[in-house]
């Protein structure tokens, strides 16, 4: 595969992304690509907290970024970013393009690709939470009707996609990017400790809180009940809050500061950062989608405070699935209830999202892609027996 791949002229796989989730999802993607990569930034996440600094840390090569996407209403991202990709599509017209999951970046990219006539393969394709008011669904969606090679990181993601009339042979099951993003950022054990030491942290002793999404962020009630239950927790057990610019600004203009004086707030964690806390967690409480996929990696387990879930690999074991409000606090003890005796069992399942080859699975399928003899079939049979990855071992 890699000799296909060296074979490609440089920058002609288009890359295109724009926020935390994706640096970390198409990380490895990128790199194994080499200079056959082209990294397209929309700018949809500009704090440098969820970006630059993201994309040294994780060995990125400097993306080109266009502009006059962050910090506008979805379909002034959407226009503008596909305005400026169109325009260099236009002018450097590259082989394939890359997009990963539902942001308003990965649309756009699957828009310019689709008016340039240029091969899309998308990345995490398949997911549905059945929630038609999440504009992520609409874009996945979307983006899953105009992709060529649809990479679905479970068999269940490929019977999705199936149900939906996607003929089989576009779809391939690759596992998910996240498996090998876990394994390539988690720090070793004692880096772990000194972190957990350097906040007074002790590992099963303290739990692990996000929450960015606009149904937990925009509306005052359910900010306020969150931050309440994150709060009642906090007397119980430290409670360490990384906190995502939006919900800053949101908790601010809401006069909720009070909310936060018993938990540990930080600015968002660096990658190798969050994960380390993550690894250790007694109990994450989050309305992330890709820390649905990393706790089953780690080996942790979560409350994902949300209505709807489009992963419900998670469900299974790892994660329960609970509205803002009071039910956080019962299921947390719940779950903090079961003690070393849950972890251990969580610690001893292989994760539903594969075995850590996923990137090298997909750009196995851009280099048939762009060569020119696409054909995602040999790659649809399910990815092998999930293995328990060595970082959960670690
Ligand atoms: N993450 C991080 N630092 C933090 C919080 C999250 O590195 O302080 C990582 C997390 O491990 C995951 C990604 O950011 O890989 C998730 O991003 P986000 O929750 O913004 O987006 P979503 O996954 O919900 O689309």
């Amino acid at each position: 595969m890699n000799h296909l791949i060296n074979a490609f002229p440089s920058r002609s796989v288009a890359v295109v992304l724009g926020t935390r989730p994706e640096l970390v999802k198409l990380a490895e993607l990128i790199r194994t690509l080499g200079p056959a990569a082209r990294v397209l930034h929309t700018g949809q996440h500009y704090d440098d907290d969820l970006s630059g600094s993201f994309l040294n840390e994780l060995g990125l090569p400097a993306p080109e970024y266009l502009t006059g996407v962050g910090g506008r209403p979805r379909a002034l991202q959407v226009a503008n970013a596909l305005a400026g990709l169109d325009e260099r599509f236009a002018a450097e017209p590259p082989l394939a393009v890359v997009v990963q999951g539902d942001t308003n970046a990965a649309l756009a990219g699957a828009l310019a690709a689709n008016a340039r006539d240029l091969p899309l393969v998308h990345v995490e394709a398949g997911l549905r939470s059945h929630d038609r008011a999440m504009p992520e669904e609409h874009n996945r969606v979307l983006i899953d009707r105009l992709a060529d090679v649809l990479c679905a990181a479970t068999p269940d993601n490929r019977e999705l996609l199936l149900a939906e009339g996607v003929p089989a042979e576009r779809i391939a099951v690759t596992g998910n990017t996240v498996v090998e993003a876990v394994q390539d950022h988690l720090p070793p054990p004692e880096e772990r400790a000194g972190l957990l030491a350097l906040g007074g942290l002790v590992p099963d002793g303290y739990v692990l809180a996000t929450v960015h999404r606009p149904e937990n962020t925009d509306a005052p009630a359910a900010l306020t009940a969150v931050l309440e239950e994150l709060a009642a927790l906090a007397r119980e057990l430290p409670v360490v809050l990384p906190l995502h610019p939006r919900t800053r600004a949101r908790i601010e203009a809401a006069g909720l500061l009070p909310l936060l004086d018993g938990l540990t707030v930080l600015p968002p964690a660096g990658y190798g950062t969050f994960l380390a806390l993550a690894r250790h967690a007694a109990l994450i409480v989050s309305d992330s989608g890709g820390v649905q996929e990393e706790t089953t990696v780690l080996g942790r387990p979560l409350l994902v405070v949300r209505r709807s879930t489009e992963r419900p690999e998670a469900l299974a074991d790892f994660a329960d699935l609970v509205a803002p409000g009071p039910g956080i606090g019962a299921a947390a003890r719940r779950r903090l209830a079961e003690g070393a005796s849950g972890l251990r069992r969580l610690g001893a399942l292989p994760s539903p999202y594969g075995d850590g080859t996923a990137s090298h699975r997909i750009a196995a399928l851009i280099a048939e892609l762009a060569a020119g003899r696409s054909t995602a079939t040999p790659a649809t049979r399910p990815a092998a027996a999930p293995s328990r990855v060595p970082a959960h071992a670690a």
